[in-house]
């Protein structure tokens, strides 16, 4: 019976992104704490004579998916002829900042290493290679819950937080992270002590207030794409309390207690024509 291993892909919040300056080799040094959600694709992998990607839900060309590229990388350090068939069930929206594809490829790399038996024999540790396919691949190795620093690469993992319902706001357009990056401007950086005070408050074991999350892309996205505000604005119309921006963007999100009052906040945008999602922190 040929071997089939099945994964979950979960996507990520931040509820803090500092960005502390620009690095010498063109990446920016940030502080995050970032909190994994129930909202997930799904991966499966099975023994295949060559590598195939066969993506469900998403339009993304196999050439240009980062599992494949996950997975070529594996084969090359590895040393490994073997071949596998990735099936993909993509459910998190796309270029939203909430990271689909580096969920994605760290799940091909836990899979694809079991599958090939490749576990412990690797000269190079997952999270070596994780951090080489994109800054958030590696936190997909960690989690739920963790602090990224350098890159986004070198993760403290967190204690687990109780999960809250968390509702997500998609504005039908794309951000490219690069993009934010590049329109962020010298005095829009900060100093990581929105990062330090809420990663504190989770290892005392509480969920930090709301007024203290932090994004400092908020304001390049929202000059990119001045529109943002009005998503926003229609978010806290539908009865959300505090919305904040996920990665760079465009998705934002609410934190809800209570199970009535989210799904409340997720009908209204529904009706109103936004594409929108109900889910939980993990
Ligand atoms: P991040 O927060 O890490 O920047 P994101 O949520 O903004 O991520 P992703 O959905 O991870 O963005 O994808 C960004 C780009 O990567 C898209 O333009 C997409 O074409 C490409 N991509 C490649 N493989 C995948 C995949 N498996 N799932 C989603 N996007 C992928």
């Amino acid at each position: 019976m040929p071997m089939r291993l099945v994964l979950s892909a979960p996507a990520k919040i931040n509820l803090t992104l500092d960005v502390l300056g620009r690095r010498a080799d063109g990446y920016h040094e940030i502080a995050s704490v970032m909190v994994q959600l129930e909202l997930h694709d799904t991966i499966a992998v099975e023994p295949a004579s060559a590598l195939e990607v066969e993506c469900h839900g998403a339009a993304i060309p196999a050439e240009q998916n980062l599992t494949l590229k996950a997975a070529q990388l594996l084969q090359e350090v590895a040393d490994c002829r073997q071949g596998a068939r990735i099936y993909i069930t993509k459910r998190i929206p796309i270029a939203a900042g909430l990271a689909g594809g580096s969920s994605d490829a760290a799940a091909t790399l836990l899979a694809l290493a079991q599958l090939w038996g490749l576990e412990g024999r690797l000269p190079v540790s997952l999270s070596e290679l994780a951090a080489r396919l994109g800054s958030d691949v590696p936190f997909f190795l960690n989690g739920p819950v963790a602090l990224a620093e350098g890159r986004g690469e070198r993760l403290t993992p967190l204690p687990p937080l109780p999960p809250r319902l968390v509702v997500l706001l998609k504005p039908p357009f794309a951000l490219s992270t690069a993009e934010v990056y590049g329109a962020l401007r010298l005095d829009e950086f900060s100093d990581g002590s929105a990062t330090r005070f809420v990663a504190q408050e989770i290892r005392a074991g509480c969920w930090p207030p709301p007024e203290r999350f932090f994004n400092a892309l908020e304001r390049p996205a929202s000059r990119l794409r001045p529109e943002l505000q009005r998503y926003r604005a229609a978010f806290l119309e539908a009865g959300a309390a505090a919305v904040h921006l996920s990665g760079s963007g465009p998705a934002l999100y609410s934190l809800f207690d209570e199970r009535g009052a989210a799904e409340a906040v997720y009908q209204r945008l529904r009706q109103a024509g936004f594409e929108a999602y109900l889910t939980t922190t993990a």
